[in-house]
């Protein structure tokens, strides 16, 4: 184990305190799907701007049903405003065609068939079974992860499946859904690509990159 993977519990315990609101998406959904296109849009885009074109769309087209006979261009009025969203609006209506056709019109709680659709890779798919199904078979690391986990546990890679790997056997499993977003809080707050407010974070005495001397 290297950096603070032994004071895993720790690490989890302040955080929870430090951000009890963000140990969940912040993407607004009510259902699987929803928040399966809704997480599909935010590659490459804030969760905030997903939040501001979702509404429209998910009040058009409720579910997979509504939308795989669509072509893409009818979707990009409400896609639009997202990055990469031809892309994206694609893979939804294909994602949704799956749906209907493979999974008898449910969004899958499986890690293997969520990620058979299309658009969805590893990430998506963690956030989905954590968020919507209450289940976990891996952690969803994004960029904000990468850098933490990087910093905090010492690794020395960008590969997202490595990390996830390496995490999954450290972080209890109970807690697999959480540290995805409680890393991303400690990210966006104090520990970010750019720069890092070691003075201003909780883990400043356990992280072995922290620039506060000890
Ligand atoms: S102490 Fe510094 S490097 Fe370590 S997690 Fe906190 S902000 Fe990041």
């Amino acid at each position: 184990m290297g950096g603070a993977e032994k004071s895993i519990a720790l690490v989890l315990r302040r955080l929870k305190r430090r951000y009890p609101d963000e140990m969940r998406t912040s993407l607004s959904h009510s259902n699987p799907w929803e928040l399966l296109v809704a997480t599909i849009l935010s590659a490459q885009t804030t969760d905030a701007q997903v939040d501001r074109v979702t509404p429209r769309l998910f009040k058009r087209y409720p579910n997979p049903n509504s939308i795989a006979r669509l072509r893409p261009s009818q979707l990009y009025p409400y896609t639009r405003s997202v990055n990469i969203y031809r892309n994206k609006s694609r893979n939804i209506i294909k994602a949704a065609r799956m749906i209907q056709e493979d999974f008898s019109g449910k969004v899958p709680d499986t890690l293997e068939k969520l990620t058979m659709l299309p658009g969805v890779g590893r990430k998506t798919a963690n956030v989905v079974m954590a968020n919507a199904f209450g289940k976990s078979e891996g952690i969803a690391i994004d960029t904000h992860c990468i850098t933490v986990a990087n910093r905090l546990f010492l690794y020395r890679t960008k590969d997202a499946k490595r990390i996830e790997e390496r995490m999954m056997r450290v972080v209890p499993k109970g807690d697999w859904g959480n540290v995805t977003h409680l890393f991303i809080a400690l990210g966006r707050d104090v520990c970010t690509a750019r720069n890092k407010y070691c003075e201003r974070c909780i883990l400043n005495d356990v992280c072995p990159s922290s620039a506060v001397k000890k």
